[in-house]
């Protein structure tokens, strides 16, 4: 049995999600874990996934076609190469989860999202009901398509590996779809999937301006990321990305501080697996406080910059 991770990157770099990606494949597979970069130039990406500990193989597909992770494009260079492996595994986030599927229908097999746990090479765990039940999986597929939750599997060492290097053809153009542009929001704060502590708004900011003047200062203290509930991103508090939850990113830092966030189910699911969650919020029934290791039932416009002040300058 060998499994194939199929990297995330920036054509620069691996992205952590790789690395976890990784760990759950060595968990399904008795055997080798093999890597695809795939993406235009991709040597400082394919270098360092030859890095990565456990990875026997890194398969480099370079080419045009695939600098825009257009998921038809990816999905037809994938296709080809898995008959060759047990496992074709992907990290759930934004890209995984639009190409595992297209992979899985196209090979015929069924599409296993979200794993949090591999118990055998054919059993997993998955959340289903916003994360209120764990369903136990099987399959029978020969080829299993997974998408694995980045935060239920620790990083794969980036160093100590030293994969041979496959170099193999770009994907002829599918034309399905086209590249229009990208709206990049930059920022300097640490990623939310990788965040040690990410502060996070929800409706009860109530603009974005006040959003940013409470939050940004306080982040700023705590070397945080940012993180929004939907209701704040469909406000236009914050941008689409920032959005933790369900439908947003699943994070898992060490200390997550909730502010004016009621604590929807489906913004909990996101964040279970923060190891210290705090809340703020003025309503003493809020949701969020059975989740909350620390509750504070206060007027976030008042607690936070007072929060602010005895953390002292930035
Ligand atoms: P609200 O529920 O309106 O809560 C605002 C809170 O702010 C209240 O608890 C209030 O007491 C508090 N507050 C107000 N003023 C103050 C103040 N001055 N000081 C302190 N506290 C104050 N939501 C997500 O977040 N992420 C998801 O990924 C997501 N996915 C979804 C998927 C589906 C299929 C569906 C149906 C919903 C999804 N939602 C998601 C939406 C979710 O159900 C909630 O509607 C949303 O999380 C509510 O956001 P909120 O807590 O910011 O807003």
């Amino acid at each position: 049995m060998t499994a194939l991770v199929i990297a995330e990157h920036d054509h620069a770099g691996i992205k952590t999600a790789t690395l976890n990606a990784v760990t759950a494949a060595l968990a399904c597979s008795a055997g080798e874990v093999h890597v695809l970069v795939a993406g235009s130039n991709v040597g400082d990406a394919v270098g360092a996934a030859a890095c990565i500990a456990g990875v026997t193989r890194v398969i480099a597909a370079d080419s045009p076609v695939l600098a825009d992770n257009l998921a038809e494009n990816l999905a037809a260079q994938i296709l080809p190469m898995a008959p060759s492996y047990s496992h074709i595994v992907f990290a759930a986030i934004a890209n995984g989860k639009n190409v595992a599927p297209r992979v899985a229908a196209l090979l015929d097999v069924a599409a296993i999202s979200e794993v949090t746990k591999v118990i055998a090479s054919d059993v997993f765990e998955r959340p289903i009901y916003a994360g209120n039940v764990i369903a136990t999986v099987q399959s029978d597929d020969a080829i299993k398509v997974l998408t694995v939750r980045t935060t239920s599997f620790d990083a794969a060492s980036p160093t100590g590996g030293s994969a041979t290097v496959q170099t193999i053809e770009g994907v002829a153009d599918t034309g399905k779809s086209n590249f229009l542009g990208r709206e990049i929001h930059r920022s300097d704060r640490p990623e939310l999937t990788a965040a040690r502590v990410i502060v996070a708004g929800g409706r009860g900011l109530g603009s974005a301006e006040k959003f940013m003047d409470m939050l940004a200062p306080l982040a700023d203290r705590l070397n945080a990321g940012l993180g929004a509930s939907l209701a704040a991103v469909d406000e236009g508090f914050a941008p689409n990305d920032w959005q933790v939850g369900q439908t947003g990113k699943i994070v898992a830092p060490e200390l997550y501080i909730a502010c004016g966030i009621s604590g929807s189910i489906h913004h909990l699911t996101g964040i279970k697996d923060s190891k210290v969650i705090v809340a703020i919020n003025s309503d003493e029934d809020a949701p969020i406080f059975s989740v909350a290791d620390y509750g504070l039932v206060a007027d976030l416009f008042l607690a936070i910059p007072e929060l602010v002040a005895k953390l002292g300058d930035a």
